[in-house]
C-alpha cells in the first residue's frame, strides 16, 4: 500500500504534466483534496505532506475534521439542505455546490462577520440528468445574477459533476460545455472574477485540466478506496 504522502506527491507529477500537455502554467491548477469519509489523523498526514485545501461532502462528519484542524482550508462540496447552512457558512472557506437562491442567500446572510465572504461556486447538472443535483446550464445565468446581491458570498465559478465515461474525448465533451457556459456568463456580466472552473476526480481529471479545470477534486488517487459510504 503507498501511503498519502507518495500519492500526493504521484498526483503533483500528473497535474504538472497534464498541464504542460495542455499548453497551461501548472500553477492554474488547484489540487482539492477529497477527505469524506477519512479520519483526522490521515487528513493530518495530507497537510504534513503539504496539502491545504479539503473537500468535504457530509456535514456532520465534517465538522469534527474542520474544529479539529481549523488552519487549512475547507471546500463544501456536497448537496446542501437549507437548515444546514449556518453550520457551513461559520466553518467553510468555499463552497462548490449551491444549486438554489434560497441556500445562497442564507449562506451570505449567516456568514459570521469576522470572516471573509464565502468563495461560492454554482453546481450545474451539465448533462441535463433527471436524477442528478444541479441547476440545469439554462437557469443556471439568473442564479449567478441573484446571487450577485448578496454581500457575503463572492461568485466565483462553476462545478459539475458529469456522469463517468471511458474515453478522453467523451470525458471532455461536459468539461467543454461547463467552460463555455462559465465564459458567457462571465462575459455578458463583465465579471472578472467569475473564473473557477471545479470539475474533474480520479478518473477524468486529465480531461478536465485540458478543458481548463482550475479545482480538481481528488479522493482515491490521495487516500486510497473509500469504504462503504461512496
Ligand atoms: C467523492 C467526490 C470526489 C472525489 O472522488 P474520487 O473519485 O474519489 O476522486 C469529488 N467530488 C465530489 C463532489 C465527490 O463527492
Amino acid at each position: 500500500m503507498q501511503n498519502i504522502n507518495t500519492r500526493l506527491a504521484n498526483i503533483k507529477a500528473e497535474i504538472q504534466a497534464a498541464c504542460e500537455a495542455a499548453g497551461r502554467a501548472a500553477d492554474e491548477v488547484r489540487l482539492l483534496a477529497v477527505s469524506k469519509t477519512q479520519q483526522v489523523d490521515r487528513v493530518e498526514a495530507a497537510i504534513n505532506a503539504g496539502q491545504m485545501h479539503f473537500g468535504e461532502n457530509y456535514l456532520q462528519e465534517a465538522m469534527e475534521k474542520v474544529d479539529a484542524l481549523p488552519d487549512v482550508n475547507w471546500h463544501f462540496i456536497g448537496a446542501i439542505q437549507s437548515n444546514k447552512t449556518r453550520d457551513i457558512a461559520a466553518r467553510f472557506d468555499w463552497v462548490h455546490s449551491i444549486a438554489s437562491t434560497k441556500v445562497a442567500r442564507r449562506l451570505s446572510d449567516q456568514r459570521p462577520a469576522n470572516l471573509p465572504p464565502i468563495e461560492t461556486l454554482i453546481q450545474v447538472n451539465i448533462s441535463n440528468e433527471a436524477q442528478k443535483s444541479g441547476v440545469v446550464p439554462e437557469d443556471t445565468p439568473a442564479l449567478v445574477d441573484d446571487m450577485l446581491q448578496h454581500a457575503n458570498i463572492r461568485v466565483r465559478g462553476l462545478m459539475a459533476i458529469p456522469s463517468p465515461s471511458d474515453t478522453p474525448e467523451a470525458q471532455r465533451k461536459p468539461f467543454d460545455q461547463l467552460r463555455l457556459l462559465r465564459d458567457e456568463i462571465a462575459t455578458s456580466r463583465g465579471l472578472e472574477n467569475f473564473d473557477q472552473l471545479s470539475m474533474g476526480m480520479s478518473g477524468d481529471f486529465h480531461a478536465a485540466i485540458n478543458a481548463g479545470a482550475t479545482w480538481i477534486r481528488i479522493g482515491t488517487a490521495i487516500f486510497g478506496p473509500r469504504e462503504s459510504k461512496q
